[in-house]
């Protein structure tokens, strides 16, 4: 079966949570796991992380586990409490020391889904459903692309910035598996000459991009940098990249503050930037036919500001 997977993947580890074994167990991701009844496979019904871990050091480990909570209360699927997930992480790491050392830069992602449907897999609902992280090295694309200017155009997202609030049934702001709207976005970007999509409120406010977050810099009157990111009641996800840059930037005295933010204000930034935890910070340098001014050491104090791993969990807003 091997040959068949990317050398990525090949050298990927896997470690799967249950009743039985709570603290995980390594199995073969290059095997087959899942039952095709599995209501993650069949309707999408799950949630997920996704980390970075440079030099064995996972970055942003509580903000992502308390928003893998956070995802699993919105939709209401039962997941392993976190001492489960922290152990089965660390055990797929001590898997790559042991298979001769750990690369550089890691991927983790972290998925549990509802399980198969009238079958639960335990009756403690803790453990109820199918879980499971996966550690891959980062793919040598991604960490080439790393920092480097993008072009987005800006795609109608086809809800109200107020849809969160009206219509909670939608658990906007849960990370869910439920990514096909997303991906087609960014196909669509791609087959229209762009390398990613901001989307809009169908009311006109910019929410997120389908797999990161969106961040404007500026300077006020006395010059001090302002970082401003679209409000979180419009229902994006709560980024905990951004999270990360803003409890850094407030160290360093700078200014922070969240949207709503117009496609008028966006290009009105003086840069911007998409963020997410395993590409960091990407600089925009056109948005649809607008051209954007792109600072490599601004890119780089972002980059900076990650490193620093400040924030104690999500973002809130308060
Ligand atoms: N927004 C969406 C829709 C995402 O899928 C992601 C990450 O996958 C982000 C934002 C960025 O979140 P984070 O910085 O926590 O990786």
């Amino acid at each position: 079966m091997a040959e068949h997977f990317q050398e990525d993947s090949v050298s990927s580890v896997a470690v799967r949570i249950d009743a039985e074994h709570p603290q995980g167990v390594l199995f073969d991701p290059h095997q087959p796991q899942l039952r095709v009844t599995d209501l993650g496979v069949v309707r999408g019904d799950g949630v997920f992380e996704t980390m970075l871990v440079i030099d064995g050091a996972v970055r942003k480990l509580t903000p992502h586990l308390n928003r893998l909570r956070r995802s699993a209360d919105i939709t209401e699927i039962g997941i392993p409490p976190e001492e489960s997930w922290r152990a089965a992480i660390q055990l797929g790491l001590e898997e790559f020391r042991t298979r001769g050392g750990l690369p550089e830069q890691l991927s983790i992602r972290l998925t549990a889904t509802r399980g198969v449907d009238g079958e639960p897999a335990s009756e403690d609902p803790q453990f109820a459903g199918t879980y499971w992280a996966l550690l891959a090295p980062v793919p040598a694309t991604m960490l080439a692309s790393r920092g480097k200017p993008i072009a987005v155009t800006l795609l109608d997202r086809g809800y109200s910035s107020d849809a969160a609030e009206r219509s909670p049934w939608l658990m906007l702001s849960a990370k869910t598996l439920s990514y096909a709207v997303n991906m087609a976005a960014g196909r669509w970007a791609r087959q229209h000459g762009f390398d990613d999509v901001i989307f809009l409120s169908s009311d006109g406010q910019v929410l997120e991009a389908p797999t990161s977050t969106v961040l404007m810099y500026s300077e006020d009157a006395e010059g001090t940098p302002v970082l401003t990111t679209p409000t979180l009641s419009t229902g994006i996800l709560p980024g905990t990249s951004q999270g990360a840059i803003f409890a850094a930037a407030e160290r360093a005295g700078w200014k922070l503050a969240y949207g709503p933010v117009t496609p008028e204000d966006l290009k009105a930034a003086q840069h911007v930037w998409l963020l997410s935890s395993v590409r960091l910070a990407s600089p925009v340098n056109r948005i649809d036919d607008h051209q954007l001014e792109v600072s490599t050491e601004l890119t780089a104090t972002l980059m900076d500001f990650l490193a620093q791993d400040l924030a104690e969990t999500y973002p809130t807003e308060s």
